[in-house]
């Protein structure tokens, strides 16, 4: 029965293993019963999101004509953005989440007679979509534990690559990566645009980009200019606090912006989305309170977890990845019991870590204590 099933399915689909998710409260709360639950899996912003967004979305549940397709093409929010960076709108893309953009690309560039090459411990849903095109992965080896970017992405090994691998169409570059944190010098990333043949495409996962020090930001208009084969990628769901509305949107050359809109679908984005993220954009100051909560509570968790003597990895985003140096599967359980969520990371071939999620300074304070308790029972 399920073999007739399965005869026509894509092989590249039939041996995938589905993204798992950080496990929601509701779920916890079913499962162990536990309730008051905080979670700490997602790397999603502790503040919510802006309070204008929340009553310009609450208006909007009366105002609008539901009964209305959205703006397909997203006019209003394109040129929002497009006048905050700088750029025409023609080269903007919005995605359902900026998961819709790598979708996006894969289904553009990836198929059976071709490659992506992307980092070990890189973003998963990387290899979710080079699998799904049916298109072969090269995975690059991440730098030592211990580097100055402990198991971080190795662009000189993505050149080395390169060289050998002429089949690759598609990069992935995390900066900062998830779920390890580290990230690439703006120096590093030019040299390698620099390096890399024009008709391979190099995304530039920019998720975290808002957590990033001043110093540590690229000129990326400057690099779009540079680079017509560049394409880079933010979202909505982190510093802006609105991951449930699913917005992210890609910067790019024109010529690559209309490939990409050839395999979106037509109306990806909804309308109460594209007004969230239009009132997000106007709210600065939500974002710069999110990221300077963040930046200190990403300081003092680490103190206290290299006070706990435990190995942290640096992060330039907000959430930390812990090596506990052992299996950590029975700690990620104890939190659970606990009533603290927090991420596994066996998926990304880092079984002795977690990955905790940047909360609130009492939310935080939870974690620390009930990670001690798991860690002397
Ligand atoms: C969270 C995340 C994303 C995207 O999330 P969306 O909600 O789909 O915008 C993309 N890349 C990385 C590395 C992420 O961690």
């Amino acid at each position: 029965m399920t073999q007739a099933l399965f005869k026509h399915a894509a092989a590249g689909v039939l041996s995938l293993e589905a993204y798992s998710p950080g496990m929601p409260i509701e779920e916890l709360q079913r499962r162990l019963g536990v309730s008051n639950a905080i979670k700490l899996a997602s790397n999603e912003n502790p503040l919510g999101c802006s309070p204008r967004v929340r009553e310009a979305v609450a208006a909007a549940v009366s105002e609008i004509d539901l009964a209305r397709y959205p703006d397909g093409s997203g006019h209003r929010l394109k040129h929002k953005l497009a006048s905050m960076h700088g750029i025409e709108p023609s080269r903007i893309t919005l995605g359902n989440g900026s998961n819709d953009i790598i979708e996006l690309l894969g289904r553009v560039f990836l198929g059976p007679d071709r490659a992506a090459l992307f980092s070990a411990h890189a973003f998963a849903v990387y290899p979710i979509i080079t699998q799904a095109q049916c298109a072969r992965a090269v995975v690059v080896p991440a730098r030592a534990a211990d580097a100055d970017q402990p198991y971080g992405h190795d662009l000189a090994g993505f050149s080395r690559a390169l060289e050998v691998n002429a089949d690759v169409a598609l990069v992935f570059i995390a900066n900062p990566n998830n779920p390890t944190g580290t990230w690439l010098a703006p120096t590093q990333i030019e040299a390698f645009l620099a390096q890399v043949p024009r008709e391979v495409i190099v995304a530039l996962d920019e998720a975290y980009y808002e957590y990033m020090e001043p110093a540590l930001r690229g000129d990326v208009r400057a690099w779009l200019d540079r680079y017509p084969n560049l394409v880079v990628f933010r979202t909505f769901s982190k510093a802006y606090g609105l991951a449930s509305l699913r917005v992210g949107y890609s910067l790019s050359s024109p010529e690559l912006a209309d490939l990409l809109n050839r395999v979106r679908q037509p109306f990806n984005n909804n309308s109460l989305a594209l007004l969230a993220a239009e009132v997000a954009l106007d709210d600065q100051d939500f974002v710069r309170a999110s990221v300077e909560l963040n930046t200190a509570e990403r300081e003092r968790l680490t103190q206290a977890l290299l006070g706990m003597g435990l190995n942290v990895l640096p992060s330039q985003a907000n959430f930390l990845a812990i090596d506990f140096g052992r299996d950590a599967k029975p700690l990620h359980q104890g939190l659970l019991e606990r009533g603290v969520i927090v991420r596994p990371l066996a998926s990304y071939a880092l079984p002795q870590f977690l990955r905790v999620s940047i909360g609130t300074r009492a939310e935080n304070d939870r974690f620390v204590e009930a990670l001690g308790e798991v860690l002397t029972a």
